[in-house]
């Protein structure tokens, strides 16, 4: 089968799906979508920038032959991090061509749930895209930043969203996979120095890796049981 996997950021694809991936890539054709550059992806701004954007590509690259997936089915389209809400109709023109190539099976994207603006983004930008190109697929989504309840109202309302939904949530065992997702995760050098202990527990330790079925998830669990 075809999947899609969508990345906002290089290197969500680790995080959130390492184990379910890396499953996926034995007997599947794997491709991959990022939408942002990465160029922020340092507390420290005189490292953020170009620079930071191609080793960031370079390293995603790397991470996904751990994963068992070729590079080469990877489209970067380096929005600039940070502001892909700025660029959602340009977006969704750039996916509907890359979907109608693909014709995946099953796609994975963020949630429209999320609290972090690009992964929102690209959940929002994938719901338009996969309806405009006519694509029949499972469709799941991940919540890698969970909204919370707090002063900002517009990620509050998010939460209540996201609870009301009561959408179905799948949790795919990944134990097996557990050490190449870390080894892929460790391509990705200058971003691994930066997680903190609770960033490591919530996606490293956990031997499952949860995803939210937007629409249908027939094909997926045929190949994942
Ligand atoms: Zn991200």
């Amino acid at each position: 089968m075809k999947i899609l996997y969508v990345s906002a950021h290089p290197d969500d694809e680790c995080d959130n799906a390492g184990g379910t991936l890396a499953k996926l890539s034995k007997h599947n054709d794997i491709y991959i979508i990022y939408f942002t550059d990465g160029r922020l992806g340092s507390p420290y701004p005189e490292e953020r920038g170009d620079k930071l954007a191609l080793i960031r590509k370079k390293e995603a690259m790397e991470g996904l032959k751990v994963l068992g997936i070729d590079p080469n089915k990877a489209y970067f389209l380096e929005y600039p991090d940070g502001e892909l809400s700025k660029f959602i109709s340009d977006a969704v023109k750039k996916t509907i061509p890359i979907l109608q190539n693909i014709s995946p099976n099953v796609v994975f994207y963020p949630s429209t749930f999320e609290a972090h603006p690009d992964h929102w983004a690209a959940g929002k930008i994938m719901k338009e895209a996969i309806h405009e190109a006519r694509i029949q697929a499972d469709q799941l989504s991940y919540l890698n930043w969970e909204p919370k309840i707090s002063r900002n109202l517009k990620i509050t309302l998010r939460y209540l969203e996201w609870k009301i939904s009561m959408k179905k949530a799948i949790y795919v065992n990944i134990e097996e996979f557990m050490d190449v997702k870390f080894e892929a995760t460790k391509k990705h050098e200058s971003q691994i120095k930066y997680f903190d202990d609770q960033y490591m527990e919530k996606f490293f330790k956990s031997k499952y890796e949860r995803f939210y079925v937007e629409k249908s998830y027939s094909n997926l669990k045929e190949i994942i049981s």
